[in-house]
């Protein structure tokens, strides 16, 4: 549904309803001054002043709803129309008499007098009154006025009615369309869901494919390596070209497959989950476990840790230091020298803990909030980051029955919020499913 179809007016405009009503209250009244006219054939000069008359108040209605209408405000037109009518039909009632067809004219009338509680309500009683006060005042038998206000007030109240029996459909056909737009939103927002599980899941089972597939000959490659390094370290000389090989080659070699295997073990994990057993640990060890061990990434920037005593939670604690130590080097590589990151642990309720990482670095564009969960998604440059550090968290945490929420904005720091359940719940871990991002500042 477009953004401009949803803005239906919520009320019946009278203004509105008028401008529809118009071409037919110019016939109507057309017809009836006609018929008032034509009843004083062969009495000319009557028939003459009536026709003035008549001619006089069409005029002014035709040039007050074509020219002033776009000078004059709603309710200014409303009450000079009736000015006009009103006070011409009644001198055509004093002038020349009150007759049948004259009278029919007040009925008439109230078919456009609409909106009660606009001021309908008030031109119609004013109208009525202006018209029957005249008549009496000018000896017209007190029959005619009287018949002709009731046919005149329930003209206008069966209007009224009708107009109110429309408004309530239409409010039930908005909400109805309210209602099939919100649906139709909902649904949108579930097919795309669907669409990234299934396209997560597929990752999943491509990574953990890949994975299986690396593992087995980086096994071999490693011990190989590492019993080559050891012989050439035992051997009392070595050539020239060769100590270079145990000094820097080697080293730097060993360094590299590390690296290969902690991404193959992400990718694993990410992909199935980790066998790692469910045990009680203290949290707040864990998180002084992590800092030791993201010290390395976090020389540049003061650190500050606020501790809850949180008391035991049950779950996978290396898991958590893990994600943990992700989330500070993270944090550590956003900020200048000089940052603050600070790691705090809280109670969350009797039923949950919540750990918050705020740092004072960049912070992050919408665009890469968007992305953030997502595997293989990094901003940095090759060989400084492989994307797949959030995607691990996150499949860890929500694995643990917990949420990850992210507050950042550009400029202004990041701030990672693990909400975790004392005892933790066994979900089906490795099924991405986005995080709780939310693109403010930190
Ligand atoms: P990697 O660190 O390998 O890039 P991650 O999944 O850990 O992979 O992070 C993905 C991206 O999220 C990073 O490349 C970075 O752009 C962004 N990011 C994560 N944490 C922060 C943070 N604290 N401040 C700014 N950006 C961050």
């Amino acid at each position: 549904m477009s953004a401009s179809s949803a803005k239906t007016p919520q009320v019946l405009d009278p203004e509105q309803v008028l401008q529809g009503l118009h071409p037919l209250m110019m016939k109507g009244s057309l017809l009836l001054s006609a018929a008032i006219t034509l009843q004083y054939v062969g009495q000319w000069r009557v028939m003459a002043w009536v026709f003035a008359a008549n001619a006089f108040r069409i005029l002014l209605n035709v040039l007050l709803s074509r020219v002033f209408v776009r000078w004059l405000p709603p309710w200014v037109m409303e009450w000079t129309r009736l000015a006009i009518n009103v006070s011409l039909l009644s001198a055509i009632g004093v002038g020349v008499g009150w007759t049948l067809l004259l009278w029919s004219y007040v009925p008439f009338s109230m078919f456009w007098l609409y909106g009660m509680n606009g001021s309908g309500g008030a031109r119609a009683l004013a109208y009525m009154g202006v018209m029957d006060a005249a008549a009496l005042l000018s000896g017209c038998d007190p029959r005619e006025p009287l018949a002709f206000s009731v046919l005149a007030a329930l003209s206008f109240l069966m209007t009224e009615k009708r107009a109110e029996l429309l408004q309530q459909s239409l409010e039930h056909i908005i909400s109805q369309r309210e209602q099939l737009a919100r649906a139709r939103g909902e649904l949108r927002v579930l097919h795309e869901r669907a669409f990234e599980q299934e396209k997560f899941s597929s990752l999943g089972m491509m990574a953990a494919g890949v994975a299986h597939e690396i593992n087995n000959p980086m096994a071999f490659v490693t011990s190989n390596v590492n019993l080559l390094f050891k012989d050439l370290q035992q051997q009392p000389v070595l050539p020239e070209p060769l100590k270079e090989y145990v000094d820097e080659v080697l080293p730097a070699t060993l360094d590299g497959i590390k690296r290969v295997n902690a991404i193959v073990s992400d990718l694993r994990r990410f992909a199935r989950g980790d066998p790692e057993v469910y045990s009680e640990y203290d949290l707040d060890a864990e998180l002084k476990a992590a800092l030791r061990i993201a010290q390395g990434q976090l020389g540049h920037v003061r650190v500050e840790l606020e501790l809850g005593e949180v008391g035991g939670v049950v779950g996978r604690s290396q898991q958590l230091v893990q994600v943990l130590v992700n989330m500070l080097v993270n944090a550590g590589q956003a900020m200048a020298p000089g940052g603050v990151v600070r790691l705090s642990s809280h109670r969350e309720g009797d039923a949950g803990v919540r750990v918050e990482i705020r740092d004072t670095g960049t912070g992050m564009t919408p665009e890469v909030l968007r992305h953030l969960f997502e595997p293989f998604f990094t901003t940095k440059p090759p060989g400084m980051g492989t994307g797949l550090g959030l995607a691990v968290a996150h499949s860890i945490i929500t694995g643990q029955g917990g949420r990850i929420e992210v507050e950042s904005a550009p400029g202004q720091g990041t701030c990672f919020t693990l909400y975790l359940p004392r005892v933790a719940r066994r979900c089906a871990s490795g099924a991405h499913t986005g995080g709780g991002v939310t693109s403010a500042a930190a």
